[in-house]
């Protein structure tokens, strides 16, 4: 399961982050992932609270925005966001052109953590 290792690689970050900043409670965690990531919301909530049992970090909440999907048209350079369920999300129609390949990602691929709350 992608969300697992998503977790995990999470943890390790909110884990470091606590020790820099000497806390030891972690209440909340924000979570900014774009589309590209095709991160399940659910699954990575269930994933992050089975990883954390027993640590610091048990009943944190888990907050996941999904940033949406931006293209830039491999045409005519027109910027627009994608709502494609394309696995590659790169077929998707230029609203300008009509151009459906080859479409440069702008937006909607980061994955980081925005904000944790803890002390
Ligand atoms: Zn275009």
């Amino acid at each position: 399961m992608h969300e697992m290792s998503v977790a995990q690689s999470l943890i390790h970050i909110i884990q470091s982050e606590m020790d820099k900043n000497a806390v030891t409670s972690l209440q909340t965690v924000k979570v900014k992932a774009g589309r590209i990531n095709a991160i399940v919301p659910e699954a990575l909530e269930t994933a992050f609270h089975t990883l954390t049992q027993g640590t610091t970090m048990q009943g944190a909440r888990l907050e996941l925005e999904t940033v949406p999907l931006e293209l830039e048209c491999g045409s005519c350079g027109t910027r627009f966001i994608s709502a494609t369920e394309d696995p590659l999300f790169l077929h998707s129609e230029c609203p300008q052109c009509g151009w459906e390949l080859g479409h440069r990602v702008v937006k909607g691929r980061e994955l980081f953590i925005e904000y944790i709350e803890a002390d």
